[in-house]
C-alpha cells in the first residue's frame, strides 16, 4: 500500500473533472480523496503502487474533453492516512492562484438532445447546461470557481438540481452554473414602448414573432447582446445599418445548422469542423455568388453556428439565418447588461430579449478564417480568451499594454502569456474604461502584479498614456517598443521561435524610430532587437490622417509621383508643394487604399483597411501576371512607382489588375527577404501585421518564399493584427528585463 499526493495544473475546473477521477479512482480500485484549490486539483490516492501507476498513465489519456492538464505533479511515499471510499473535499482557497479558467463552452450534444426532448424536465429551458457545456469565463467574478463567485450565485438550486450536482454518476455532478425551470434564470421580452412578457415560452415566442416581421430584436447572449434581425429582408438589414451608423461593415449571420450555411456559402471539411467545435466563433467563408451583398460587400461572410441554448429556440426550424451583430454604438464596446441595453439601444431595437442570468465580463464573438486546417484570427475572443498562450522562457509579471486599434493587453505568469479578449478600438472613454477593468479583472483572477509594463512607441495612444501613468504611479520599469518590432516579436513567440528572424510587417501605421509612419517593414531581428532592413518608398500623406479616409488624396499622390498623367489639384499641389500637413508614411495599408482609388474601387473608405479589404474580393483568382518592380536604397526600398505607372496603362479589366497588383506585392516580398536572407543568413520569415489579413497574399505568398528555400511562419494562436501586438511587447519587455 502507498500514499500517493498529485497536485494537477491546468483546465481541470467545471470541466467534469472530478467525476471523472471518481471513475477512474474506482476502476483502479483506489481510495482517497479530491479538493479543487485555487491553482487546479489537488488528488490523495492510497492503493498498491501497481494500481496507482495504472491510474497516473490513463490520466492524462481519458482526461474529459474540456480538460487541459498542463502538469500533474507526484508526491510519493507519504504516511499512510487509511482513507476508504473516495471524497470531494471542499474547495481551498489558496494564496497562489494559478487555475486556469475555462472560456465559454457552446451547447454540448447531450444538453442539445434534452432541450428538445418533451420529456426532459428542462424541455425548451434556455438556459440548460451541464459539465461539458455552458457559461463560464463570461459569470465568472472570482477564483476558484465555485458557484457563490459566479452570476449563479443567486439561484440557489432546487431539490432536483442539487441531488445531480451531488450525485458523482450525473453528468452535472459539480457543474456550478447548473439549473433548471424551476430554480434557475428565465427570459423576458421587452418591446420599445416598454411592454413586458414574462415566461420563457412566452418571451421567445413574441422575439420569434417580430424577427419573421421583418423587425430588430436585442438578443443577450453570453458575452453581451447583440442585435439580430432577418437576413432575408434587404430594408430590415438597411434599417438595422442606419440606426446602428455601420453604413458599409459587413454584418456577421447565425445560421440555423451547417445545411443552412451550405445554401449561402462555400464550407470545406475544415471550415465546418471549425463552425462546429466548442469555441464557436464566426468563420469568415467564401459567399457562393451572387448574393448577399446587403450582408457584406467584400467576397466573405462571417457566419456562426448557435452556441447556447437560446440561440437553438429562436431559430427553431422556420427561420434559417438572423443578422448577429454585436450591439453597440459608434465603436464602444458592446453592450452586456439588461439596463444598458433597453437605454442605449431604444431607438435601434424594436424588441429586447433578455434574461436575469448576469453577464459579469464583456466577451465578443471571436471571428477568423480558416487557414492551413486552422484558426486563422481576426478576433480572438469567446470561446478562446481567456486561455493562455503556453510559452518557454517568459517571466512571470509581465504587462503589455498593446496598440489603439483592436487593442488589447497581454499578461504573463509562468509559462502563460494571457491575451485579453476583444476590447475595441481605443479611441473613446468607454472603451477606455472597460480596458482598464479587464486589466484589472485578469490581474485578480490570475494573481498577476505586473512588475514592469510595455507599450507603443506612439505617444498619443490611450494604452501607452495608460502605461506610463501606471509606471509612474506604482515605479515599474516602462519599455517602449516599436510597432513592427512588436508585431515580429508576436509571430515569433506565436510559433515558439527563439532565433533571429526576417519579419515582413505589413500594416496601416505604426510609428518609427525616425518619427515617421511605418508599415511596410523588412525587419531583421529578435526579441532583443531588430534591424530595418527593408521598406518601401514613402508617399505623402496629403491632409495627413484624412487619407487614411479620402483615398483620392493617396491616388493623387501615387499617380504624381509615378508621373501618371491627371487633372491636376490645386489644393493638393499647394499642400505637397509646401508640405504643410503631408506626412510620409510608408504604409503598406495606404498603398492599397491609393491602388483601390486607382482601380474605381473605393474612393471614401467608412472604415480603416476597407481600400485593402475590396482589392482583395476584386481580385481575379487565376491572374498570375505580375508588374514591373524595382528598388533601392538602404534600407532597401520598394519603389512602387513602376507598379502605378503600369497599372494605369494595362487594358486588362479590373479584377484582372487588383490580382497582378498583389502578385507584385507578393514578388517584391519575396525579393526583400531573399536580399536580406543573403545578407544575414537568416531563413526563417514571419508574416505580421493586419495587412496579412489578405487571403488572397496568404494563399500565394508563403508558397512563393518556400520556393526560394526560405521556411515561412504566420500567426496561428493570436491575430495578426494589432490586437496580437501585446504578446510581441511581452516578449520583448522579457528581454529587457532579463538582460538587466
Ligand atoms: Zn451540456
Ligand atoms: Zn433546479
Ligand atoms: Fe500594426
Amino acid at each position: 500500500m502507498e500514499h500517493l499526493k498529485l497536485e494537477i495544473h491546468g483546465i481541470v475546473q467545471g470541466v467534469g473533472f472530478r467525476p471523472f477521477l471518481h471513475r477512474l479512482v474506482q476502476e483502479h480500485g483506489l481510495s482517497g480523496t479530491v479538493c479543487n484549490s485555487s491553482s487546479g486539483v489537488v488528488l490523495e490516492l492510497e492503493g498498491e503502487s501497481a494500481a496507482l501507476n495504472a491510474f497516473l498513465q490513463a490520466l492524462p489519456q481519458r482526461a474529459p474533453k474540456l480538460a487541459v492538464i498542463e502538469s500533474v505533479k507526484p508526491h510519493w511515499g507519504l504516511p499512510l492516512e487509511g482513507y476508504t471510499g473516495f471524497r470531494i473535499l471542499p474547495s481551498l482557497v489558496e494564496r497562489e492562484r494559478n487555475t486556469l479558467i475555462s472560456p465559454d463552452v457552446c451547447l454540448c450534444e447531450d444538453c442539445k438532445r434534452e432541450l428538445l426532448d418533451p420529456k426532459d424536465r428542462r424541455y425548451r429551458y434556455p438556459f440548460i447546461n451541464c459539465t461539458n457545456c455552458g457559461p463560464r469565463f463570461t459569470i465568472i467574478r472570482d477564483v476558484p470557481y465555485d458557484r457563490p463567485t459566479t452570476s449563479m450565485g443567486r439561484f440557489p438550486m432546487c431539490p432536483d438540481c442539487e441531488r445531480e450536482y451531488h450525485d458523482i454518476e450525473n453528468r452535472r455532478y459539480h457543474a456550478q452554473p447548473d439549473c433548471c425551470p424551476v430554480c434557475g434564470p428565465h427570459l423576458w421580452f421587452q418591446d420599445a414602448q416598454g411592454r413586458r412578457t414574462d415566461g420563457d415560452e412566452a418571451a421567445l415566442e413574441r422575439a420569434r414573432a417580430m424577427l419573421k416581421r421583418g423587425k430588430i430584436v436585442a438578443v443577450k447572449g453570453l458575452g453581451g447582446v447583440h442585435l439580430a434581425c432577418g437576413i432575408d429582408d434587404p430594408a430590415a438589414v438597411q434599417r438595422l445599418r442606419q440606426r446602428k451608423q455601420r453604413d458599409e461593415k459587413p454584418f456577421a449571420i447565425m445560421c440555423r445548422d451547417l445545411d443552412c450555411v451550405r445554401k449561402l456559402c462555400d464550407v470545406s471539411d475544415d471550415e465546418a469542423r471549425i463552425l462546429e467545435s466548442w469555441q464557436r466563433p464566426i468563420v469568415l467563408l467564401k459567399k457562393k455568388a451572387p448574393g448577399l451583398w446587403h450582408l457584406s460587400e467584400n467576397g466573405f461572410v462571417g457566419v456562426m453556428l448557435p452556441y447556447t441554448p437560446l440561440h437553438v429556440l429562436l431559430f427553431a426550424d422556420d427561420i434559417d439565418a438572423l443578422v448577429m451583430t454585436s450591439a453597440n454604438l459608434s465603436d464602444t464596446p458592446i453592450v452586456y447588461k439588461n439596463g444598458e441595453a433597453l437605454e442605449r439601444l431604444s431607438g435601434i431595437a424594436d424588441g429586447f430579449l433578455l434574461h436575469d442570468r448576469e453577464i459579469q465580463t464583456r466577451c465578443d464573438d471571436s471571428l477568423c478564417w480558416v487557414l492551413d486546417g486552422k484558426e486563422y484570427f481576426a478576433r480572438r475572443s469567446r470561446g478562446y480568451a481567456p486561455y493562455p498562450v503556453r510559452l518557454a522562457r517568459v517571466q512571470s509579471n509581465l504587462l503589455a499594454c498593446g496598440a489603439e486599434q483592436k487593442a488589447g493587453f497581454c499578461l504573463s505568469k509562468g509559462d502563460y502569456a494571457f491575451p485579453s479578449q476583444h476590447i475595441g478600438d481605443l479611441k473613446n472613454f468607454e472603451t477606455l474604461q472597460n480596458y482598464e477593468q479587464q486589466i484589472a479583472h485578469f490581474e485578480r483572477l490570475f494573481d498577476i502584479h505586473p512588475a514592469a509594463i510595455a507599450c507603443d512607441l506612439h505617444p498619443d495612444y490611450l494604452s501607452t498614456a495608460y502605461a506610463k501613468e501606471r509606471s509612474e504611479r506604482e515605479g515599474l520599469k516602462l519599455v517602449q517598443v516599436q510597432h513592427h518590432h512588436a508585431h515580429l516579436a508576436s509571430c515569433m513567440a506565436d510559433n515558439g521561435l527563439q532565433e533571429p528572424v526576417i519579419g515582413l510587417i505589413w500594416d496601416g501605421t505604426g510609428l518609427g524610430t525616425d518619427g515617421t509612419v511605418w508599415g511596410g517593414e523588412c525587419l531583421v531581428g529578435d526579441y532583443a532587437g531588430f534591424e530595418r532592413f527593408g521598406s518601401i518608398r514613402p508617399m505623402a500623406l496629403c491632409g495627413g490622417d484624412l487619407a487614411t479616409k479620402e483615398l483620392d488624396r493617396v491616388a493623387y499622390v501615387l499617380r504624381r509621383e509615378a508621373g501618371v498623367e491627371q487633372e491636376e489639384n490645386p489644393l493638393f499641389e499647394r499642400m505637397l508643394k509646401s508640405a504643410l500637413n503631408c506626412p510620409d508614411s510608408s504604409g503598406m495599408g495606404r498603398l492599397f487604399d491609393g491602388v483601390a482609388c486607382i482601380l474605381g474601387i473605393k474612393t471614401l473608405a467608412s472604415y480603416e483597411g476597407q481600400g485593402a479589404v475590396l482589392l482583395e474580393a476584386a481580385a481575379a483568382e487565376d491572374e498570375a501576371g505580375c508588374y514591373p518592380i524595382d528598388f533601392y536604397g538602404a534600407p532597401l526600398r520598394f519603389d512602387w512607382r513602376p507598379i502605378i505607372r503600369a497599372l494605369c496603362e494595362d487594358k486588362a479589366d479590373t479584377a484582372h489588375k487588383a490580382a497582378k497588383f498583389m502578385n507584385s506585392l507578393a514578388r517584391m516580398a519575396c525579393e526583400q527577404a531573399e536580399a536580406a536572407s543573403r545578407k544575414t543568413g537568416v531563413t526563417d520569415v514571419v508574416l505580421s501585421g493586419g495587412s496579412f489579413q489578405n487571403l488572397y497574399l496568404m494563399r500565394r505568398l508563403p508558397a512563393v518564399l518556400r520556393a526560394r528555400g526560405l521556411t515561412v511562419y504566420h500567426h496561428r494562436r493570436v491575430s495578426c493584427n494589432d490586437e496580437g501586438i501585446a504578446l510581441g511587447q511581452m516578449m520583448i519587455l522579457n528581454e529587457a528585463v532579463k538582460s538587466e
